[in-house]
């Protein structure tokens, strides 16, 4: 037997933007087309929420391949339900009889760690069980309990990593990275940890806690009164769609005294497409209040230029995958040229980030790239650090 653990992306999101009703309905449209690629070998049941499981006779690799496939490409048209549009992505997650558990329970268990992993490769992703995973499970679980623990902020501190321009390296501002260091864990970089605080759901404390402390660090930083210094702050998107964020992150500016011009906010790409419209209108009401927005790790996911069309922002940062090879891909160099190309035809500033050598500044700066973030300006550092840092740099000269 062959056990199936199915996942919506981002279903809560849609819940909450649109409402029960449309949820209910994408819901019975999502198991019309599950039942579809099941075909008549495969039984679809729903476990609960956004959640099926799907079992079969025990399924060769080639065949969970094919499933995968057919799976991609039914979710691959949108989902039209009242006025909403919805694309939506599945993870799955799988696990076998009798190499992956022995009873039902224990099936379901590994199928969902399964899927869990699926979920950390990107959306719409399928995974099979490794017994890997189980220790990863329990080093998610000491994850969560000991970031449940951190009950102040203490253990939590914010680095800076400057920006500056591509040509001249006149200092444009400086992105705002958390770090964690716990009693017991050390340093958890924020990769692992960032995932673990959006489920937990301890996020949005920790995001407020981030944009107040930086906007009491810029204050401290005094940045030259010639420079419109722009202090860039991850967001993720399960902040983004959480009740009043918006007011929220107008609310923080207005108490630290800080002019929103001064703050930018990014926001991934590949985080963006399932709440795409609701997305869109907060980052729209927080962009007319002046604040600046930033599409994070562009290049990674989906790249659409439709959605760069519609979405409101200012700017487009290119991802690190991206430059890492610019010095010795001449593909990869023509494929920055257009794109940069296009965000300036629409009006969008570009960063590059991960930016380490020099060669790579001269191609960005060929290409017309606007900014550059990167170990060869400076690794991310302390608010202190920083300040010594704006009074020493030159500039490229
Ligand atoms: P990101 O937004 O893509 O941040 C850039 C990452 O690239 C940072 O990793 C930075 O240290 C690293 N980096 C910068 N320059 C270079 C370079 O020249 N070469 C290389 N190889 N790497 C470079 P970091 O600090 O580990 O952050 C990882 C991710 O954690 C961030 O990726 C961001 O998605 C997330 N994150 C960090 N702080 C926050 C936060 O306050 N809130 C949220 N929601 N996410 C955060
Ligand atoms: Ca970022
Ligand atoms: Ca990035």
């Amino acid at each position: 037997m062959t056990l199936i653990f199915i996942d919506m992306d981002n279903f809560k999101y849609i819940k909450d933007s649109s409402g029960y009703r449309a949820g209910d309905q994408l819901l019975i449209e999502v198991a019309r087309r599950l039942l579809l690629v099941a075909g008549k070998d495969i039984v679809v049941s729903r476990l609960g929420s956004d959640e099926f499981v799907l079992v079969a006779e025990n399924l060769s690799d080639a065949a969970i391949s094919g499933f995968q496939t057919k799976l991609l490409e039914s979710f691959r048209a949108p989902f039209d339900i009242q006025d909403h549009r919805f694309y939506v992505t599945c993870s799955a997650g799988v696990a076998s009889y009798p190499k992956d558990g022995g009873c039902f329970d224990e099936l379901l268990q590994n199928a969902d760690n399964a899927m869990y992993q699926a979920k950390k490769l990107g959306k719409g992703e399928l995974s099979r069980f490794s017994p890997e995973m189980k220790k990863l499970a329990v080093a998610r679980i000491q994850l969560h309990n000991r970031l449940q623990d951190t009950k102040d902020h203490d253990a939590f501190s914010l680095d800076f990593q400057p920006q500056v321009d591509c040509r001249s390296g006149r200092l444009r501002g400086a992105e705002v990275l958390l770090r964690w260091n716990d009693a017991e864990m050390g340093q958890v970089p924020p990769d692992r940890f960032i995932p673990a605080c959006e489920e937990t759901g301890l996020i949005a404390p920790i995001g407020r806690w981030v944009l107040t402390h930086a906007c009491r660090d810029l204050k401290r930083l005094r940045p030259p009164p010639d420079l419109d210094f722009v202090i860039s702050i991850n967001v993720s998107v399960v902040q983004l769609m959480q009740h009043g964020f918006e007011q929220e992150v107008l609310d923080i500016l207005q108490h630290e005294n800080i002019d929103p011009r001064q703050i930018e906010l990014e926001i991934t790409e590949t985080q963006l497409m399932g709440v795409f419209e609701a997305g869109s209108q907060r980052l729209r009401t927080l962009m007319d209040a002046g604040l600046k927005i930033a599409l994070d790790d562009f290049g990674t996911g989906y790249s659409s230029l439709t959605y760069l069309r519609r979405l409101p922002l200012d700017t487009l940062k290119l991802d690190k995958e991206f430059i890492r090879n610019l010095h010795r891909e001449q593909n990869d160099r023509h494929l920055i040229g257009s794109i940069i190309q296009i965000a300036h035809d629409i009006g969008l500033e570009v960063v590059a980030e991960g930016v380490e050598r020099p060669e790579q500044r001269t191609i960005l700066d060929d290409a017309g790239c606007n900014w550059l973030q990167g170990y060869m300006i400076g690794r991310p550092m302390s608010a202190a650090a920083l300040e010594t840092f704006l009074k020493d740099w030159r500039g490229f000269v």
